[in-house]
C-alpha cells in the first residue's frame, strides 16, 4: 500500500470536467500550473490548492502541502479510495494511482480498465530478486549485459524444464480465450498455472509491473497490463508469459484470435508467426545477430506490414533480460555472431500500419502510433552445434488455434 508520507506523482490536468490548465498557477511558486496533487483531486479540494507547475515543485512543497489534505472531510466509508481498493488505472510503474482515466491522446479505440490487486505467491515458491520490492538488483549490474553467456549443460537442462513449464502455462491461457473473458482472468489462469508447476511468474513486480503476464490487445504492441476489459468478438490478443523456475527464466508469447476476426488481422497474425519461423530457421553457430532483423523485415514488408523497433529479442537464463540484444528490423547495428550454448529470444512485433509507437500514461502499454493493430510471437531458443533448439516449442497437446498449422 502506498505510504501517505510520500507524494505520488502529480497528475496532468485534463479531461472534460477540468477547466483550462493555463488559468491555474502553482500553489508553491506561482508559475503556470499543469499538474495537480492526486490526493487533492481525490479529496475534491479546490483546484487552486492542488495545482503545481512541475513534479519537482510538487515534491519540494510536499511537507507543507500535505496538511491541506487534513482540512478535507473524511470520505464516506465504502466509497472507495485508490488507497484501499488497490489498483485502478496504473500510472508510471506503481508510483501513482488514479480513479479516473488519465488524459491521453489515445491512438486507437482501446482504453485502460481497472487493474485488480496483486496476486499472492505461496511461500514455497523461489522468488527472483525483484519479487518483494519491485527492483531487480543482479540484472542491471551483471557482466551478462555485455557478454553473451555460453550456457553449461547443467544450465541448459534447467532452461529446458522452465521452458516446458512456460509452454504449458501459455497453452492453458490460450485454451480460455473467448469473447467475454477479461484479460485479468487470463492473468489469473497464467498466475495459478505457473504456481501449480512450482514456478514464479517473472513479470510480477518486475520494475513494479503489477500483473503476472502481459496481455496486448489490438493496437497494443507489447506490455499491455491485464485489466477488467472483456475481450470482444473480433479482437486479437497477445499473451506473453515468463516463468522463473530452478533459477532460470523462460519467455514466450503468441497472438490469438478472439471469436471471428477480420481477414486483414488474420493475415497480420499469420505473417507475424511466419516472421518468427523464418528468423528461427537461420539460427546456427556463426550467424550474425543482425541478420535476424533482415529476415523479419523482408517477410513483413512483403505482406505490406511494418516492424516495431522499440523492443528487441534478448538473452535469457539466470537473468530475465541480458545480452545479446536482437533487433527485429532491417539495417540494425547488432554486433556479434551466434555460438552454440547461447540462449535468447526472438520476438518480432509486426504492425498493420506504421512502425512508430506511443507509450500510454501507465508507463508500460506500448501502442501503435496510428492505432492500427499489432501482432507478436516469441520463442526462447538455444543455439546448438548444428542449428537451433526451440526450447518453448509447441507440444502435440497445444491448442489448435492457428488455422495455418492445421492444414
Ligand atoms: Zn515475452
Ligand atoms: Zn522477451
Amino acid at each position: 500500500m502506498r505510504s501517505s508520507l510520500k507524494p505520488s506523482n502529480a497528475i496532468m490536468t485534463g479531461g472534460s470536467d477540468v477547466a483550462e490548465p493555463a488559468s491555474l498557477s502553482c500553489a508553491s511558486c506561482g508559475k503556470p500550473a499543469q499538474l495537480q496533487c492526486p490526493k487533492c483531486v481525490q479529496l475534491k479540494l479546490p483546484r487552486e490548492t492542488a495545482a503545481f507547475c512541475t513534479q519537482d515543485c510538487f515534491k519540494a512543497s510536499w511537507s507543507s502541502h500535505k496538511s491541506v489534505h487534513l482540512k478535507a472531510k473524511p470520505s464516506e466509508p465504502g466509497t472507495g479510495t485508490p488507497d484501499n481498493e488497490g489498483w485502478l488505472y496504473c500510472l508510471k510503474k506503481g508510483q501513482a494511482r488514479t480513479p479516473k482515466l488519465p488524459y491521453f491522446d489515445w491512438t486507437g479505440t482501446l482504453r485502460p480498465y481497472p487493474i485488480s490487486s496483486k496476486r499472492i505467491v505461496p511461500a514455497h515458491i523461489d522468488l527472483p530478486d525483484w519479487a518483494a520490492d519491485g527492483t531487480p538488483k543482479v540484472e542491471p549490474n551483471s557482466d551478462l549485459q555485455y557478454v553473451v553467456e555460453i550456457k553449461k549443460p547443467e544450465q541448459i537442462e534447467r532452461m529446458r524444464e522452465t521452458c516446458l513449464i512456460a509452454r504449458k502455462v501459455l497453452d492453458k491461457a490460450a485454451s480460455v480465450i473467448r469473447p467475454g473473458i477479461t484479460t485479468d482472468e487470463i492473468d489469473r489462469v497464467v498466475h495459478e498455472a505457473t504456481i501449480a508447476e512450482g514456478g514464479y511468474p517473472s513479470p510480477l513486480n518486475y520494475h513494479f509491473f503489477p500483473k503476472s503476464c502481459c496481455t496486448s490487445v489490438n493496437e497494443v504492441i507489447c506490455h499491455g497490463i491485464p485489466d477488467a476489459r472483456k475481450l470482444e468478438d473480433g479482437d486479437i490478443v497477445n499473451v506473453d508469459v515468463t516463468v522463473y523456475y530452478k533459477g532460470v527464466h523462460s519467455d514466450l508469447n503468441e497472438t490469438y484470435f478472439v471469436g471471428n476476426v477480420d481477414e486483414e488481422s488474420q493475415r497480420l497474425v499469420q505473417s507475424t508467426y511466419e516472421c518468427l519461423e523464418k528468423a528461427i530457421s537461420i539460427v546456427k553457430p556463426g550467424m550474425r545477430f543482425r541478420e535476424v532483423g533482415e529476415v523479419i523485415n523482408r517477410n513483413a514488408t512483403m505482406s505490406g506490414f511494418s516492424v516495431a523497433k522499440s523492443y528487441c529479442g534478448h538473452g535469457i537464463g539466470e537473468l530475465f533480460h541480458c545480452a545479446p540484444n536482437i533487433p527485429h528490423y532491417a539495417r540494425n547495428k547488432a554486433v556479434g555472431v551466434m555460438k552454440a550454448g547461447q540462449t535468447f529470444t526472438i520476438e518480432p512485433m509486426i504492425n498493420a500500419g506504421v512502425w512508430r509507437d506511443r507509450m500510454w500514461p501507465d508507463g508500460w502499454t506500448d501502442v501503435t502510433a496510428d492505432g492500427k493493430r499489432s501482432a507478436q510471437f516469441e520463442h526462447t531458443l538455444l543455439v546448438t552445434e548444428t542449428g537451433v533448439e526451440v526450447l518453448t516449442a509447441r507440444l502435440p497437446s497445444s491448442p489448435k488455434v492457428f488455422p495455418w498449422l492445421n492444414a
